[in-house]
């Protein structure tokens, strides 16, 4: 929008010149014979350049209408899609990066060249725990692991800055225990926070909601900051809460976090012990309620994050999802047997979904059987993301750290200065640049491209008006809820 606004006030400027010339002219017509014919002349030509001035404005305004026209074709339409790629072909190039002397100088030069957008920080979170979600009393270009607990905090500007963060899913999460309770204002409470310290800090953050913006504030020098809402507790089954954060500026929900909702079951139902725990898995996935969630997910272009969600939740979705889903904090089950990982067969269906898998570093995660070593390291979050690359392929790998919201993290990746690190790691086994672009943000920018691609063409439909039925909530819940 705004080439063509610069466009109209330049030929407004053109017709103010001309009608100055004009006034001066007339002012002199009779002088004399001579200068009579000179001033009719000068008349006539100044007419003729009003004239011109006046096509031009009006050429100005027909290709301003037409702009504007074709903005509203593409947020409804397919055509946008096209236009977006042509102008993500440039200057997205491959870099080369020949003349680094090192790994890590090689890693930095492929993250000069394509943001790096991590899928999950629970930086908000901290914010609630150890500042009552102040903002501005607290420096977020100062070392927080001073003031905060060393252990959890992993995130500042400068760290973030060093590490070559390109962009940021920051976590809209609250805890399980708000699960029908007041999770919808806690959430709402820390999207406020996000939008805070985003807005409190614009050197250093821009706050986007599509694919091309994160592109465009990476160009901008910007660490590009989403919102990502971890846990679909905090929209109480509720579409038209859904709906709201949408246009608040979430992008991706979590389906659920390590508790049950309504409408789906959470990882800890595929856990051996689970049966004998008060909840049990419920649904063996999704209910039909919880179908329809994930189709107005993709009417509106939300991104469907299956990090979280027990493994019968995961195939439902990737059934029933028109849109690529992405798994926002989530390694390899069978290099790790944690039932927060995917799962082979989940991974094979994600391929044909054409989803991306974004890795976690918490240790718990990335350390264990049957690759359990004393020291958890870098080097096995490496290994974690050559499976999933061995497995289905480099165009569904990416990075989703966590940090911020794990008590510890492997040697070699201790907060979010590390990144280039692990880029180095992989460069010495092997990886060229443009597959280490698309591990640090082709891929989710594919993801993301496509899933609003799939909004636009879902945009004909109406919103699903659907109501959780009620008595499907936790019975031992409802007198705590409003009876209509
Ligand atoms: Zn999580």
């Amino acid at each position: 929008m705004d080439d063509p606004a610069v466009y109209y006030s330049n030929t407004g400027g053109e017709k103010q010149d001309a009608t100055a010339v004009s006034v001066r002219s007339t002012t002199e017509l009779f002088a004399s014979d001579s200068q009579k014919k000179m001033n009719t002349r000068v008349v006539y030509g100044s007419l003729a350049a009003l004239v011109i001035a006046l096509i031009a404005v009006l050429i100005a305004l027909i290709v301003v209408a037409t702009s504007k026209n074709s903005n509203e074709t593409s947020s409804s339409g397919s055509s946008a899609q096209g236009s977006c790629e042509d102008s993500n072909s440039y200057p997205w190039v491959v870099p080369d990066c020949s003349y680094a002397k090192t790994n890590l100088e090689k890693a930095h030069c492929v993250l000069d060249s394509y943001p790096l957008v991590d899928g999950h920080n629970d930086l908000p979170y901290r914010y609630r725990m150890f500042a009552n979600n102040s903002v501005y009393n607290v420096d977020l270009t100062s070392d927080l692991r001073l003031t905060w607990d060393p252990n959890v905090s992993h995130t500042d500007i400068p760290k973030m800055r060093k590490g070559k963060l390109g962009a940021q899913f920051w976590a809209d999460y609250v805890p399980c225990a708000s699960n029908y309770k007041d999770a919808v204002r806690l959430s709402l409470e820390q999207l406020d926070v996000i939008k805070k310290y985003v807005a409190r800090y614009p050197e250093t953050f821009e706050f986007v909601t599509t694919a091309q913006g994160i592109l465009d504030a990476f160009k901008d020098g910007k660490i590009g900051s989403l919102i990502g809402l971890e846990g679909g507790h905090s929209i109480d089954s509720s579409l038209g809460t859904l709906r709201m954060f949408y246009t608040l500026g979430v992008r991706y929900m979590t389906v659920t976090h390590s508790c049950n909702v309504p409408w789906a079951d959470n990882w800890l139902a595929d856990t051996p012990d689970y049966n004998e725990t008060l909840e049990g898995p419920k649904h063996d996935g999704l209910t039909a309620f919880g179908e329809k969630v994930i189709l107005e997910m993709n009417r509106l272009g939300m991104l469907v994050d299956l990090s979280h969600v027990a493994k019968a939740t995961m195939e439902d979705a990737l059934r029933i999802s028109k849109a690529p889903v992405i798994y926002s904090h989530s390694s390899a089950f069978e290099y790790c047997n944690h039932y927060r990982n995917v799962q082979d067969s989940v991974l094979r269906l994600t391929k044909e979904n054409g989803g991306v898998v974004m890795v976690n570093f918490y240790d718990k995660y990335i350390n264990c059987e049957p690759n359990l070593k004393d020291t958890p390291t870098l080097s096995q979050v490496a290994d974690h993301i050559e499976y999933i690359k061995n497995l289905i392929g480099v165009d569904y790998v990416g990075i989703g750290a966590d940090y911020d919201g794990v008590p510890s993290v492997p040697v070699g990746l201790e907060d979010t200065s590390t990144y280039p690190a692990l880029f180095a790691e992989l460069i010495k086994r092997g990886w060229n640049e443009e597959n280490l672009q698309k591990l640090a943000g082709r891929n989710l920018i594919r993801v993301f491209k496509q899933a609003e691609k799939v909004s636009d063409e879902m945009g004909h439909l109406p919103p699903y008006e659907d109501i959780q039925p009620q008595k499907v909530s936790n019975p031992d819940d409802l007198p705590c809820r409003t009876d209509f």
